[in-house]
């Protein structure tokens, strides 16, 4: 059993004074795993404070010392990605590759942050006025648990950048995954209270974070719902904000699409990480003059996708995260049906010989209309709604007419075709085909997938605050 009672202030491991703890749970086999004590609003104070007391030094540190710090912290990231890859599946459940691939890359953002500020110049002359970009001041960073190690190394790589201190709280059903990783963090030797890592509820250590006024900006990534909460926290004190939020990525097939190699793709995008992905394509629109074709190839392509214990590397779609999880998505699919779709493969209840874990068995609702719940709301699960539409005018309506707006998909064997469509997609991403973008393109969402974007200078920038000297 993990018994997790320690957060990170100012360089070191310390004891909460929080007094709570709550349990883990292995979700392939709904297994109390351990606990973690969490912390309370003083110890996200402590950490407020001890990013605080940094921040004076770091913020005045030369560009080179700032490189130095972030390769070092991505060759401690790196070493530790065995130990990484093991706590993501005994903690979520994340399937082989996936996890394998997000336990590998995690600490790739300082590489990225590193290359971004080699070419980031910080001041820069308009007329006779001096513009000087100026770090922001204490940054804190709130994530969620579906890739825990890969939000807190992206979030804490651009602030540390940027000359920023940090303050971060993982999710609270990440403790373990965590742990590694501020083992790893720390071998790093950075200065103390560079980075401070509280475990703690949202809306205990998350929410301190929200409206302290030593907080300078909040950076979160998780659903629409608590964003919103902490956007109108921060108000009070006007700080600045990045939201990552939700999404309902429409997967746009058009009737020039290559099917061999578009119906895999979809799949893949639409049942990422178990379709616990925010980037998930989940609604599949399809054109109704190939509606036949396409509904029985992605009916046997996902007959074919394997279920089960994410340490099998054939297995693509693990357990959902929680029971809460699992409840949720079955309640998605009983409204599917009320609401009058078709269930193509899939429904309610476990996979076929499975008797614990919670394993949800991939679905394929055909006969949607994107009125439906199952087409507006994000579900987090292995569930993709197939929706019909008759021109490529009605396809870009339909793909836009949702609250949400982070990734959207074109496929098509003609990429100018796809390109002119991608055009009118209001989404913060558009991936052709199976392209897969650069680590320094922006990331973030239009609409209420959030607001500002991560990544390279776009990132970096989010960070500072601009400042015009004019003598
Ligand atoms: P969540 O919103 O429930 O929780 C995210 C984090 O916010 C957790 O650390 C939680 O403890 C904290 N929190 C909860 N209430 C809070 C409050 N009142 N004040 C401050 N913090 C609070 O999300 P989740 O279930 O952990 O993750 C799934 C969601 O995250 C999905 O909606 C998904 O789309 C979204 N997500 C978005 C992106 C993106 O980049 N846009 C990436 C991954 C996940």
């Amino acid at each position: 059993m993990h018994q997790i009672d320690r957060i990170y202030i100012n360089g070191a491991f310390a004891t909460p004074h929080g007094s709570e703890w709550a349990d883990l749970h292995n979700p392939s086999t709904e297994a109390v795993i351990g606990r973690v004590r969490l912390g309370d609003a003083e110890d996200a104070r402590a950490a407020i404070s001890a990013a605080k007391r940094a921040f004076p030094v770091w913020s005045r540190t030369s560009k080179a010392d700032r490189i130095d710090l972030l390769h070092r912290l991505h060759k401690a990231v790196a070493a530790s990605a065995s130990a990484q890859f093991a706590a993501l599946q005994e903690e979520y459940g994340a399937p082989f590759a996936f996890g394998d691939w997000l336990a590998k890359t995690a600490g790739n953002a300082f590489l990225e942050a590193a290359n971004t500020l080699e070419n980031y110049e910080f001041e820069r002359s308009i007329g006779k006025t001096q513009v000087v970009m100026q770090p922001l001041g204490v940054v804190a960073a709130i994530t969620p648990w579906n890739a825990n190690a890969f939000f807190l190394c992206g979030k804490m790589a651009t602030a540390i950048a940027a000359g920023c201190t940090v303050v971060l709280k993982p999710s609270e059903m990440s403790a373990l995954q965590t742990q590694v990783l501020v083992e790893a963090l720390h071998e790093a030797g950075a200065p103390p209270g560079l980075f401070n890592i509280v475990n703690g509820r949202g809306d205990v250590v998350g929410a301190e974070f929200s409206v302290h006024p030593d907080v300078a900006k909040l950076t979160f990534t998780g659903s629409t719902a608590v964003g919103r909460s902490i956007m109108s926290a921060a108000a009070q004190t006007m700080k600045r904000v990045t939201l990552e939020l939700g999404g309902k990525g429409p997967q746009i097939i058009l009737d020039d699409a290559d099917l061999d190699a578009a119906i895999p793709t979809a799949v893949a995008s639409g049942l990422m990480n178990s379709g616990q992905a925010c980037i998930a394509g989940t609604r599949i629109l399809v054109p109704e003059s190939r509606k036949a074709e396409i509904l029985s190839r992605l009916k046997s392509e996902i007959a074919k996708v394997r279920v089960g214990n994410p340490k099998d590397s054939s297995v693509t779609v693990g357990p959902m995260v929680s029971k809460k999880q699992w409840d949720r998505v079955q309640g998605f699919l009983r409204s599917g049906l009320d609401e009058g779709a078709e269930l193509l493969i899939g429904g309610e209840g476990r996979p076929d010989g499975m008797d614990a874990g919670w394993f949800v068995r991939p679905s394929v609702f055909s006969n949607v209309t994107n009125e439906m719940r199952i087409a507006r709301e994000e579900i987090f699960g292995p569930v993709l709604s197939v929706i019909s539409y008759e021109s490529e005018e009605q396809a870009i309506e339909i793909a836009n007419d949702t609250a949400y707006g982070l990734q959207a998909f074109v496929l098509s064997s003609n990429v100018e075709r796809a390109r002119a469509v991608a055009a009118q997609l209001d989404s913060g991403r558009v991936q052709i085909n199976n392209a897969y973008p650069e680590a320094n393109v922006p990331f973030g969402g239009f609409k209420q997938s959030g607001i500002g974007r991560e990544n390279g200078v776009f990132g970096l920038e989010a960070h500072l605050e601009s400042k015009a000297i004019v003598a």
